[in-house]
């Protein structure tokens, strides 16, 4: 039967397949008593060969789609399989105990987990790791459940998913992933910001997709209006497919922008950014005309593996971005962990409130030797392009300062050594902590630039979990409290002679570039692909008459009344 799920619109665009729920089933185990161990181990070992087949094949495919090192993750499983260590005793207990497997393997393979992650050696919590994967794995088949294998996906689907990690989005293979649904999540969580970067559409939030969709359901996702259709009619299909159809005739149009500088209808240029993961996202920046990087989310490089990169990984990737940027800005945020982003081969304790916690700046001005490694790598890179470096979360000058200190030190340091670094690299901060927008005239007289990020400044200005699509309502860029907040940030650094950016979502919207624009703002920095619909809004726009309009709504109530008056203005 037809139906339809409201949720939050992630990421534009329409689309239409089959779903693949991407759903971790109920493995809970029981003990039971059993009275023919032997057909108990032959069923053991079936889970085990079966096991061994798809762990087989889906080596075989990281190989081919991702290369030897992601495939290497898989040949550690194959080891723990094949190793007697494990196996053997399982196969005792059976034997011994006359209990059924899945309680047998359970518990040995718990034995083992704990036993490894208790010892003070990497490599043997890796192979806790290890284990607890392919315990999984081998319960799933003695359960008669499915355990999902995204990387085997080989034809066209939508995710279905209670929530997508930044590092699950980031695995999704675009040639077959056509778009995703999830459960929970906000339009500024980390998955709908990657969704709109990789052109996927999506739609967060509706609560209970993994309830109402079943696997090969045909599934509509219009992030657009924020609506999954779930067995659509034949009528309604079609419908989304024009839709579909003039969303890319509207693209093509914008395409024709890709080589132009983004000029106001008056003449006053400003810069379109772009914000990225990775080097492979310039490929994006390039297609969309985007005139810098405005926005490098290093976090990226330290998640979807089990350790820190190295100060030359590091080096070689921040050395590819600004080659491949051939002298235009590139800013570079410092690592970012927390809030949604984590890292779980650091060990942080599990905190109550991790988007107030432990992360960011406060993380790498304690665990220096985090920082400092990225810094040297940094600076390495610096004589590569044009690099800016940024630090994220600041909360108070001494932050800053501290951070400014080590990046010096660091600088001397390779000077000293005889490495060759930028002569002057800008050095600038993230504004999304409500103390440091209020402070802005005292950070501007020290910092060589600002980039406000709204996707943090609202959720901690309306104290609304980015995360949390209950409170989701409070994202709102055009209440005045924000734009207020943001007019005082890009006026204490004019005053200056500094830069102001912006690089949250809210750089990238329809409804606020016009307002920006008449703030003053210096650099917009967005997800690629919005690029080129800003630079089509932009170039109708007239500088003097946003300023004037961006007067008038700061002394409005309500966000509504805020959209309002653009609007009206806008359709003049
Ligand atoms: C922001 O907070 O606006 C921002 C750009 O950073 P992130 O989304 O990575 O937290
Ligand atoms: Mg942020």
């Amino acid at each position: 039967m037809a139906s339809m799920l409201k949720g939050i619109a992630a990421s534009n665009g329409i689309a239409i397949a089959k779903a693949y729920r991407l759903i971790e089933p109920d493995l809970t185990v029981s003990k039971q008593t059993i009275t023919a161990p032997s057909e108990e181990t032959a069923r053991f070992q079936e889970a085990v060969n079966i096991s061994k087949s798809e762990l087989q094949a889906i080596r075989d495919n990281a190989e081919k789609q991702l290369g030897s090192d992601k495939a290497a993750i898989f040949d550690a499983h194959l080891l723990v399989l094949s190793d007697p260590e494990l196996i053997a005793p399982i196969e005792d207990k059976i034997q011994n105990e006359q209990v059924n497997a899945e309680f047998a393997l359970k518990e040995t393979a718990d034995m083992f987990v704990m036993m490894f992650e208790q010892m003070d050696n990497e490599y043997m919590k890796e192979r806790a790791a290890d284990i607890r994967d392919v315990t999984k794995r081998v319960l799933s088949h003695l359960l008669g459940v499915q355990i999902p294998n995204p990387s085997m996906i080989s034809e066209e689907v939508i995710i279905i998913a209670e929530d997508l990690t930044p590092s699950d989005t980031a695995q999704l293979n675009r040639t077959y992933v056509k778009g995703f649904t999830t459960n929970i999540g906000g339009r500024t969580s980390h998955s709908a910001i990657m969704a709109r970067s990789m052109e996927i559409p999506a739609v967060v939030g509706t609560k209970e997709a993994t309830e109402s969709i079943q696997n090969g359901d045909l599934v509509i996702v219009d992030g657009i209006n924020g609506e999954v259709h779930i067995n659509p009619t034949p009528e309604l299909v079609q419908k989304y497919e024009q839709e579909h159809a003039a969303y890319g005739e509207q693209k093509a149009e914008w395409a024709k922008l890709v080589n132009e500088k983004t000029v106001s209808a008056d003449g006053r240029h400003v810069e379109l950014a772009a914000n990225i993961g990775t080097p492979k996202d310039l490929e994006g920046v390039k297609s969309n005309g985007g005139e810098a990087v405005g926005l490098y989310r290093t976090e990226f490089l330290y998640m979807g593996r089990d350790q820190l990169p190295t100060e030359d990984e590091q080096f070689d990737a921040y050395k590819a971005v600004l080659e491949g940027m051939e002298g235009k800005p590139v800013v570079v945020r410092t690592l970012d962990i927390g809030g949604d982003k984590e890292l779980p081969y650091l060990d942080l304790p599990k905190e109550m409130n991790p988007f107030l916690g432990f992360r960011a700046i406060r993380l790498c001005l304690e665990e220096q030797d985090i920082f400092r490694t990225q810094l040297r790598a940094l600076l390495r890179a610096s004589k590569y392009g044009n690099l800016k470096i940024m630090f994220p979360m600041i909360a108070t000058l001494d932050e800053f300062r501290q951070a400014k200190a080590i990046l010096e030190e660091e600088k001397q340091t390779l000077l000293t050594q005889g490495v060759e670094v930028a002569d002057r690299i800008e050095t600038g901060i993230m504004v999304e902590i409500p103390s440091t927008a209020v402070m802005a005239d005292t950070f501007a007289k020290e910092v060589d630039f600002f980039s406000i990020g709204t996707n943090d400044l609202i959720q901690y200005t309306m104290a609304a979990d980015r995360m949390n699509e209950r409170v989701s309502y409070l994202y709102q860029p055009y209440n005045p409290a924000i734009l207020r907040l943001v007019k005082m940030v890009i006026d204490a650094a004019h005053k200056e002679g500094k830069w102001a950016g912006m690089c949250g979502e809210m750089a990238g919207d329809e409804t606020a570039i016009p307002l920006l624009l008449g703030l003053g703002l210096d650099e917009f920095s967005m997800s690629a692909t919005s690029i080129l619909r800003a630079r089509s809004i932009i170039k109708r726009l007239s500088q003097p008459e946003m300023e004037q309009l961006a007067n008038e709504v700061l002394g409005l109530r309500t966000a509504e009344e805020v959209v309002n008056a653009v609007q009206a203005a806008i359709s003049k």
